[in-house]
């Protein structure tokens, strides 16, 4: 379908073709110069002391539950309201999950609290998620974690660039691991990365993207070092030069992006005001201290909505809307996994979230057009 207005677009250029072709013309493919300067370009920004190019936010998060030695036999607390990587990657490791609420409809992510309530001898860390861009509340888990002696990792796929209290999303934790999948603010097709201020964890990651191996391609290359050792199980999760390159370029756009999307946001929630929806993070986002990505644009529609009334009427209006997230636990394999978790705040809120589009190319028009979707679905008697 070809949408009006779809949820996300890219931002790219001549820019991207143009680093892209110098790689292709420089004839290094892999773990090289590009990857470097992204890792370290990407750590700059952040304020990380070490990061991984990795082929994407999965592997990430596989790599930073491997890292932090958690396996068969360990419990990692996760929120349901994610994308089901964030849970998969623990699942990868032979240890299990226990699924957290939200806090509620002003503020989609992990409530602090669970991490008390479900916090037993057997866990050993916890993964949050900064939906949508939008900060989860730091201070409290890093507090609770440390109290519990828990391991903290950021999937801070949504969160590249977005600040709390002027510390990079992704580098409160142990570990934050980021996305470039093509719908991200920072969008190489595939790609992740790694953040962590451990330089224990560091050499782990690095050993283990790269099968375990004692020295990589790039040393090899180099003269560096002729041969290498295996010295324990390892994967191949690296990235490559192509991606990097694009990650480069599309990382000096990232601070205008993400400001875009914040002017967008607001411009959506003054527009949408006196619509019966409600809106996640509108509060959170004016806080002091509080940068967030503007990943996307989540709203709640009321109770007796029916949301595919609604996505249906915005699809008429060329409008693509989407659903961030249906909960994990509710998935047939995790259903079937874990028949007996109940979470009634996060399943009432999925079932009315929708996400409308937003992407820092969008013009005024676009916006316009999805305003006056929404403000038509009401006017015809669906509130
Ligand atoms: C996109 C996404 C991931 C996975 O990222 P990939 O790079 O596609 O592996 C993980 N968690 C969240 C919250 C995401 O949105």
């Amino acid at each position: 379908m070809n949408w009006r207005v779809p949820l996300a677009d890219l931002d790219y250029s001549e820019e991207e073709e143009q680093a892209v072709l110098d790689v292709l013309r420089g004839r290094w493919l892999t773990m090289g110069s590009m990857t470097r300067s992204f890792e370290e370009r990407f750590a700059e920004v952040h304020g990380a002391r070490f990061a991984f190019g990795l082929s994407n936010a999965t592997t990430a998060l596989h790599l930073a539950c491997l890292a932090l030695g958690i396996g068969p036999g360990d419990e990692v607390i996760v929120p349901s309201l994610s994308f089901v990587a964030t849970s998969n990657a623990v699942l990868y490791t032979g240890a299990s999950v226990r699924f957290a609420e939200a806090l509620g409809p002003h503020d989609l992510t992990i409530d602090p609290a669970e991490i008390q309530r479900l916090a037993n001898p057997n866990t050993r860390a916890v993964i949050v998620m900064h939906y949508g861009g939008y900060p989860c509340h730091m201070e409290e888990i890093t507090g609770l974690a440390q109290q519990l002696g828990l391991a903290v990792i950021e999937d801070a796929a949504h969160a590249p660039g977005a600040r709390l209290h002027g510390r990079s999303l992704g580098t409160w934790g142990d570990i934050g691991c980021f996305s470039f999948f093509s719908n991200k603010n920072l969008s190489t097709g595939e790609g992740g990365m790694l953040l962590t201020g451990r330089e224990d964890l560091a050499q782990k990651v690095q050993a283990l993207r790269s099968h375990g191996m004692t020295s990589l391609t790039w040393d090899r290359h180099q003269g560096h070092a002729y041969s290498y050792d295996v010295v324990e199980l390892g994967y191949n999760y690296r990235t490559d030069e192509i991606h990097s390159a694009l990650g480069l370029t599309q990382l000096g756009k990232l601070a205008a992006n993400n400001a875009r999307r914040m002017e967008l946001s607001l411009d959506y929630w003054k527009r949408l005001k006196d619509t019966p929806l409600v809106f996640p993070f509108q509060e959170r986002a004016q806080e002091e201290g509080v940068l967030p990505a503007g990943h996307l644009f989540p709203v709640l529609l009321p109770e007796g909505v029916e949301r595919q009334a609604f996505m249906d009427h915005m699809r008429a209006a060329g409008v693509q809307t989407s659903i961030h997230y249906p909960p994990i636990h509710q998935f047939s394999y995790y259903r079937e996994r874990y028949p007996q978790v109940s979470l009634p705040l996060t399943e009432a809120l999925a079932r009315r979230e929708v996400t409308l589009p937003l992407y820092p190319t969008m013009r005024p028009e676009d916006l316009d057009a999805v305003v006056d979707g929404c403000t038509q679905f009401f006017k015809l008697g669906h509130a």
